[in-house]
């Protein structure tokens, strides 16, 4: 038994494992990604807003974070499945076979990027669909591609696959994007970049790799086939909260609801970061969270 479990190693799982550990409790972290870390790896760009540290990337900063938590002694394992959680209980059942249990339970699962469940949005996953284009580009240089989304982060994308793609196709479901106007002036000034408002992808087609997109234009009758190699998808973020879904209260979109000083529907069970936080997700915010449950933990288990 251990005083607490917490799920997801991002920088809010981290924070609340460093704070856990200083106010000398037993805890145990389960990360199901390979590295922890979570969306700090996917932060390809400077990170300026987080008070009393500059980084290059997100990269730079988890490697502080992995640093800062080297000398503490909770334990972490990386690489897990969880195959069920039995919240009341506090109970982790792994699909490993190990069963864990804990006084207290912090979820901490972050968000992932949202999938649109289009038939090939799987099978062509890294053969032509690229997960972001700071870091892919080069595998879609010189080809044409289709970038779906309306808001910031496809438009940014968009601009970036444009300096090495001769087109750049933009299909979004809205009438206008979403993005802000420095982003969609770029692209409607852009050559390479055509923009397709009120329009949809139904299907991501290709034999080994991608070879085209059926897109739905609004007013038009049928769908029509488009060539393109490569394939960005860029249209939001969801909580990671399906594994604990009916077990505790959710907002609608899936976020953990939660009250005073992070505590849940569910006595003894915590959530910190972005999984519970759909108006402002930070990296401060994530990591003041797992300070603050760690504390509130700390104090109820009474250990100091
Ligand atoms: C491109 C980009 C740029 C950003 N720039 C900034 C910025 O400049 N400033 C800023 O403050 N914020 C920025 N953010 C937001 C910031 O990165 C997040 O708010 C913060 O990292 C969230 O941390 P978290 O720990 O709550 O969640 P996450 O980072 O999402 O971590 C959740 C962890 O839980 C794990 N997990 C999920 N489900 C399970 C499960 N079932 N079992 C076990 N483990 C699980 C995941 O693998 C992950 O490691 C940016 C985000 C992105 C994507």
């Amino acid at each position: 038994m251990h005083d607490v479990i917490i799920i997801g190693a991002g920088a809010a799982g981290l924070s609340a494992a460093r704070w856990c550990d200083e106010l000398g409790l037993d805890t145990m972290v389960l990360e199901q990604a390979e590295e922890v870390g979570g969306q700090l790896l996917s932060v390809h760009n400077p990170i300026e807003n987080y008070l009393g540290v500059r980084a290059h990337n997100g990269r730079e900063l988890r490697d502080l974070f992995v640093e800062q938590t080297q000398t503490s002694d909770f334990d972490l394992w990386t690489n897990v499945e969880i195959e069920s959680v039995d919240l009341k209980a506090r109970r982790v059942v792994l699909r490993s076979g190990e069963e864990l249990q804990s006084i207290v339970m912090i979820i901490a699962t972050g968000l992932r990027r949202r999938r649109l469940g289009l038939p090939g949005e799987e099978e062509f996953a890294g053969r032509g669909i690229i997960e972001t284009a700071a870091r892919d580009r080069a595998q879609v240089t010189g080809k044409d591609v289709c970038v779906i989304g309306g808001g910031d982060a496809a438009a940014e994308n968009a601009l970036l696959l444009a300096e090495v793609c001769p087109t750049v196709t933009l299909v979004h479901r809205g009438r206008k994007m979403r993005a802000r106007r420095e982003f969609t002036e770029q692209l409607h000034t852009n050559h390479c970049v055509t923009v397709f408002p009120e329009s949809v992808v139904r299907r991501i087609i290709g034999n080994d790799r991608v070879e085209a997109v059926e897109i739905e234009r609004g007013g038009a009758i049928k769908p029509f086939q488009m060539a393109v190699q490569g394939v960005l998808i860029r249209i939001g973020w969801e909580p990671n909260t399906d594994f604990i879904r009916g077990q505790l209260e959710l907002d609608d979109a899936g976020y953990v609801v939660v009250r005073y000083q992070q505590e849940t529907s569910v006595a003894n069970v915590f959530a910190v970061g972005d999984v519970a936080n759909p108006l402002a997700p930070t990296i401060a915010g994530a990591v003041g969270d797992g300070a603050t449950a760690a504390k509130v933990i700390a104090t109820r288990l009474q250990k100091k």
